[in-house]
């Protein structure tokens, strides 16, 4: 077994039960998250404990096995885990800091048209620890700090509630790399019975919700989740969430050329928000050959956003990061496996 694989209670019974003060276990965290290769680098335990930790477990770290850099700063990773299962993490610049966009599963059953992570369906959920691989590997060979994450790449974080809780917790500790929560951004296409769970233990961790479509027609039809979790049971879960944790929620909402772009879907949207304390991220879609979509042009999008901010929903349109790389969540593995 993989020592970065057990839980940090369970990793400090570990040692304890090696006859070690729990303590110990600090010191191998802090090794983890700086980045550590193999247990002779972790000077500060005896040279005894790193050949019995040897002895016992194995450190394996994920690899970087491909990147693609793109004019704008926006930085691509493959990445490999020691089975072979591959993932992908975006690094994206922008005024405020440095983003890295983490994957937490490899594939995604969710099936939503338009994204390339879904084709194929899962593979498996990734582990708490190759999460926080993602973002100890890619700040490295980024070079640069990274200061938020969003849980944004392949997979939906809340199908994997468990492994994401204990990763949360992980790159949260001020043993280790202490991210705010407050910089941290969950996105979910809406698995509703979640939300009550991820309030209670992390409610300053920000939500974002894959919405694309303002009826529940247009959103089922790019969104087979909207089948299980209608709009009408979705967006009351939002509204409880704001006022509940009292932090704003996201929206993303990807334009999508013909399908969701119009003034009278602008205006439905609007309609469907009023009241929430909430935020949409119009993204102009990153084509996906296969899914037979395109992006709306800039002044479309520039146009659905007046709209809505005519009706007093605050939107941002976002910048198409990474267009000259393949950076459409999913795009990248799928071409190399
Ligand atoms: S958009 Fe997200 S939830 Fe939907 S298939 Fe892609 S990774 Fe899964």
């Amino acid at each position: 077994m993989d020592f970065k694989d057990l839980t940090r209670e369970d990793r400090k019974a570990a040692l304890v039960r090696m006859g070690e003060k729990s303590f110990r276990e600090k010191q191998t965290f802090r090794w983890i998250c700086s980045g550590a290769e193999s247990f002779s680098e972790m000077t500060d335990l005896s040279a005894s404990l790193r050949e019995r930790l040897a002895q016992s477990y194995s450190f394996e770290r994920a690899k970087v096995e491909l990147s693609q850099h793109s004019k704008d700063g926006t930085v691509k990773f493959l990445l490999s885990f020691p089975d072979g299962v591959k993932a992908e993490a975006v690094f994206m610049e922008y005024e405020y800091g440095n983003s890295l966009c983490i994957s937490t599963q490899a594939g995604c059953n969710m099936g939503c048209v338009f994204c390339a992570s879904g084709i194929g369906g899962k593979i498996r959920d990734l582990r708490a620890w190759e999460m926080l691989d993602e973002y100890i590997c890619c700040s490295k060979a980024a070079g640069k700090p990274i200061n938020h994450i969003v849980l944004m790449g392949m997979g939906e974080p809340l199908d994997n509630y468990g492994e994401v809780s204990e990763f949360l917790r992980q790159i949260h500790s001020p043993d280790g790399l202490n991210l705010s929560y407050r910089n941290i951004t969950l996105s979910t296409c809406g698995l509703v019975p979640k939300f009550e769970r991820l309030e209670e233990d992390f409610p300053q961790v920000n939500l974002a919700v894959s919405l694309h479509a303002s009826s529940q027609k247009k959103r089922e039809k790019i969104m087979p989740v909207a089948k299980v979790y209608p709009l009408d049971v979705l967006i009351p879960a939002c509204r409880r969430h704001a006022e509940r944790t009292g932090r704003r929620v996201t929206f993303e909402y990807t334009l999508i050329k013909g399908e969701n772009d119009t003034p009278e879907d602008a205006e439905e949207l609007a309609a469907l928000l009023r009241g929430l304390n909430c935020h949409v991220n119009l993204i102009p879609l990153n084509t996906v050959t296969e899914s037979g979509f395109s992006s709306s042009s800039r002044a479309q999008a520039y146009a659905f956003a007046e709209k809505l901010a005519e009706k007093g929903i605050q939107c941002t349109v976002r910048r198409q990061l990474g267009a000259d790389i393949d950076a459409a969540c999913g795009q990248l593995r799928k071409k190399h496996t």
